[in-house]
């Protein structure tokens, strides 16, 4: 048997852990400056979320004037934030437009129906534009986290809560057709009532918790690649590549070989000193961005200092590396730097080894193409040796 008072102290939970997640939000924004801007926005839906059920337990005790249509509004208003933010997580472009179109056609609605009578009409309105604000989250996170190469067991676990708001919605958006003449009051004291406050306190425990987890699995992605990326050009830094290339050097023991293409800019000091250091930047990055589609999938590009960068082909031989590096050779020596009016020749000296079996580590593989490297430039650069 449900009571008044068992259904105010679910709706209080609700209002509660509604308003502390909106202050861990604020705190993940302001504090810490993890996403911020998805962060304010679910600091933002969890307080209209706990704002629109305060006013709604109030219904009766205040003015209608309050209680009634700015109620409906902020609980439509929450799911479009949440709808908005959940896009943002994962990709960091917002769901704003079709938020605000719902918001706008729901208080639009809301304002033209008379506010006597039981407003189950009202409740429709509600519960079915919170039920398409959540299940469009829902399909966005589906496909960006599955876009994003997510295994899909995990996928469906982090959509799960999503989908069952917009179910719980759904259902309630039924009730209210199927019983046009009850009052459409959550602190009604039904079974009914009693259900959807269960499910809306438990749901808005584990949709917080997800999104959070989401948040923070962002930011360890970006720490990593951090880590293991060259902040200037992109590619892999030393280290990164060190660990690929010994990966593929336990593989070749398998059977599977490598072949490493050792690149090293020619008179690059030269360039520094007679156009300036951002030109060798820009040298550097426009090196790398016409290597970039010499390379396969499974290929590694590392930059391992300075000018010198390296590239790992597995399941490639010298004859195949050869082949690649002749046609890197050409791109670089093809384009000259433009820089303010002028255009600086630009080319390099390619070095390449394959793996053998005597190899004990990649490093063994490595000295061999830096070794051909050498004698690159001492045949006048802008060669492949192998
Ligand atoms: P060589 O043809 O024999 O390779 O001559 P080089 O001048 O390219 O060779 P060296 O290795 O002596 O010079 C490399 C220069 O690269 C030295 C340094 O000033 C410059 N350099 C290293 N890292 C960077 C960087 O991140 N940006 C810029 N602009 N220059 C860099
Ligand atoms: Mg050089
Ligand atoms: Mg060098």
């Amino acid at each position: 048997m449900s009571t008044v008072a068992q259904t105010q102290t679910l709706l209080s939970a609700t209002v509660l852990l509604t308003t502390m997640s909106a202050m861990v939000w604020v705190g993940m924004a302001a504090v810490a400056r993890v996403s911020p801007r998805a962060s304010w926005t679910l600091a933002a839906a969890n307080a209209s979320a706990a704002l629109a059920l305060m006013l709604h337990g109030l219904r009766g005790l205040w003015s209608d004037l309050l209680t009634m249509w700015p109620a409906d509004v902020l609980s439509i208003s929450a799911f479009a934030l949440l709808r908005a933010a959940v896009p943002a997580i994962i990709t960091r472009r917002f769901g704003w437009r079709s938020a605000l179109a719902v918001v706008g056609a729901g208080a639009l609605g809301l304002a033209l129906l008379p506010e006597e009578g039981p407003r189950q009409a009202q409740a429709r309105i509600v519960n079915a534009a919170g039920a398409l604000l959540s299940l469009l989250a829902a399909v966005d996170a589906y496909r960006h986290l599955r876009g994003a190469q997510m295994p899909l067991r995990t996928v469906l676990l982090l959509v799960a809560p999503l989908a069952l708001i917009a179910l719980l919605l759904a259902l309630r958006g039924l009730h209210a057709l199927m019983h046009p003449d009850r009052l459409a009051n959550l602190m009604q004291p039904t079974g009914f009532n009693h259900g959807f406050l269960w499910g809306a306190l438990l749901l808005a425990l584990l949709q917080n918790a997800t999104l959070a987890f989401l948040v923070l699995m962002r930011l360890v992605l970006r720490i990593r690649h951090l880590t293991e990326h060259d902040p200037l050009t992109a590619v892999l830094n030393r280290h990164a590549f060190n660990q690929a290339l010994e990966a593929a050097h336990a593989g070749s023991r398998r059977g599977r070989g490598y072949a490493l293409v050792m690149i090293d800019m020619d008179r690059f000091k030269h360039l520094n000193d007679s156009l300036g250091h951002a030109a060798g930047d820009a040298a550097l990055l426009q090196l790398v961005r016409e290597l970039q589609p010499c390379l396969r999938e499974v290929d590694r590009f590392g930059r391992l200092g300075g000018e010198e960068f390296c590239v790992l082909l597995p399941g490639t031989d010298l004859v195949g590396a050869a082949l690649v590096a002749e046609r890197m050779r050409g791109l670089i020596d093809a384009a000259p730097l433009h820089w303010q009016g002028r255009d600086w020749p630009l080319s390099a000296s390619f070095g390449i080894a394959e793996a053998e079996a005597g190899d004990a580590c990649g490093e063994a593989v490595l000295g061999r193409a830096d070794a051909a490297l050498y004698r690159a430039k001492g045949q006048g650069r802008n060669v492949v040796q192998a």
